[in-house]
């Protein structure tokens, strides 16, 4: 179901990723990546474009586009042919952006149900700083360009129109930024640019398999904007055919303060960028070495992740997906499994993904290390849950002490005798006191009204110092109402 639309249309999406890559140098000069740092102090004859320079194509940036490649299942060309993107802008020296065209270094790939048309390798432009009557130069206004970003490493990713919703879009951006990011090739930072998406959205009636007019949402520098974007451009859409008028083909920009979509430009003025081989540089062409390395290097990922959770570890599909796409916390989660043998793979991420998500989000999400807790002590406190030597709710509250003073969990259970009550003879007789003790509910009960129940668990619990399990009391209760 897609959020907004009525129910006889269907949204079409497909995105457009540019990932820079976290190379030391620029893609086709020596010049060092940087951000932050003060404008126009990583720039040379290459990347300022001086007459008769000539690009060198840095080999590591191939290797990572190569390794983006594969881990989305691309099939990468045996010879790809850089072109000339050809523009003229201020943001752009040579008049031309050095980029793949007929040929691109990967096609026909998939992350999760979403087909990869291609991704090829090309360089950034530089940026531009737009300064007005409030802008940093006082009296002034206009443009400055800092070319530190100009030659940047950047894989572009090209997917198929394959996405049907807003919130697909977002989760499957969220999956393939964390598939790069895991493969350590960019920062893959949205707010300072690392990692930037447009969404080109249509419409058409559900059940249709021709494509509508579509519009192109620009740089989103989120994937929550991302949403909310193409929430509301699927509105707009729908409300325009919903009144008898089309969609018209442009592109547009999404304010997030105000929810308001702004036409950029329309594609009838689109550039004809009259695309060239670029007759400085040779094919690229991997050979089956750089393949075989890129291969090798890639690490298990999400996707991939989630699958050997679910079947191999038989964790439930939310945990096993969450888990997936946050690194530190599958690792957190190996940790605990290596630390407690016994441990159920199910159970800890349970505890990992359900309580102990909860605690790092009372604490404002820290990174894992700074929170005091080991995994193998959130393992142990697992592991006496499981084997019922502590309550839940004793779990609990340990747990809020490991996070907020990095308590041991064992220890204290001892020192402070947590343990649940083990012991049924303890547990009758206790039960016993509070029947008597509370006779209305007690009758009420076994007068039929079974929900009446709740207030005698909870006198239990009470009486136990919540160190009795909730399931053990119950079936106690019931035998002593003659419940069976
Ligand atoms: P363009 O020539 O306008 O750049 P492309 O065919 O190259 O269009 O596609 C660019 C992106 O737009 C791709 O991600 C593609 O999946 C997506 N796309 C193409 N047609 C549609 C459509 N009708 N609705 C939604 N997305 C589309
Ligand atoms: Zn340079
Ligand atoms: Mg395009």
């Amino acid at each position: 179901m897609t959020e907004g639309l009525p129910d006889d249309l269907e949204a079409v999406i497909g995105l457009e990723i540019h990932v820079q890559l976290s190379t030391e140098t620029k893609m086709f000069c020596g010049c060092s990546l940087s951000f932050g740092d003060p404008p126009n102090t990583h720039t040379c004859p290459v990347c300022l474009a001086h007459p008769g320079v000539l690009p060198v194509p840095n080999r590591r940036a191939i290797e990572y586009a190569i390794q983006i490649a594969l881990a989305l299942g691309c099939e990468v060309a045996p010879r790809s042919i850089f072109h000339r993107k050809n523009y003229f802008y201020p943001d752009n020296p040579k008049a031309y952006q050095i980029s793949q065209y007929d040929v691109p270094l990967a096609s026909a790939g998939e992350l999760a149900n979403v087909r990869i048309h291609r991704a090829h390798l090309e360089e950034d432009a530089a940026k531009m700083v737009h300064i007005g009557e409030s802008g940093r130069i006082q009296g002034s206004s206009g443009s400055l360009v800092d070319f530190n970003r100009a030659g940047t490493p950047l894989v572009e990713i090209v997917t198929e129109p394959d996405i049907r919703s807003a919130s697909e879009a977002r989760e499957w951006g969220q999956l393939l930024r964390e598939t790069v990011r895991q493969l350590g090739v960019s920062d893959v930072n949205m707010e300072e640019g690392s990692l930037r998406c447009d969404a080109n959205v249509s419409i058409r009636p559900r059940g249709s398999s021709e494509l509508g007019t579509k519009t192109e949402l620009k740089n989103m520098n989120s994937f929550r904007f991302l949403e909310k974007g193409i929430t509301a451009e699927l509105d707009r859409q729908a409300g325009l055919v919903a009144s008898g008028e089309r969609v018209v083909q442009e592109t547009l920009h999404f304010d997030p303060g105000t929810g308001a979509l702004h036409p950029l430009r329309s594609k009838e003025e689109a550039h004809d960028y009259r695309y060239l081989p670029e007759p400085d540089l040779v094919p690229l062409a991997p050979d089956s070495a750089m393949l075989e390395e890129a291969r090798k290097s890639l690490p298990e990922l999400p996707e991939a992740k989630a699958k050997r959770y679910r079947d191999e570890l038989g964790i439930p599909e939310a945990p096993a997906e969450l888990l997936s796409v946050r690194a530190e916390l599958a690792g957190f989660l190996e940790a605990m499994l290596a630390a407690e043998p016994d441990l159920e793979p199910r159970v800890a991420a349970n505890w990992l993904t359900g309580e102990f998500a909860a605690e790092l989000r009372r604490k404002g999400d820290p990174d894992l290390s700074e929170v005091p807790v080991e995994a193998a002590a959130l393992a142990s406190l697992a592991s006496m849950a499981q084997a019922k030597k502590i309550s839940h709710g004793t779990a609990k509250d340990l747990l809020t002490r490991m996070v907020d003073d990095g308590i041991d969990p064992v220890a204290v259970v001892t020192e402070e005798d947590l343990g649940q009550l083990s012991d049924s003879s303890e547990l009758e007789a206790i039960v016993e006191k509070v029947v008597e003790e509370n006779p209305g509910p007690a009758e009420e009960v076994q007068a039929g009204n079974e929900k009446a129940i709740g207030a005698l668990v909870g006198a239990v619990m009470k009486e136990t110092g919540g160190r009795a399990d909730g399931g053990e009391v119950n079936r106690i209760l019931r035998q002593a109402l003659g419940l069976g």
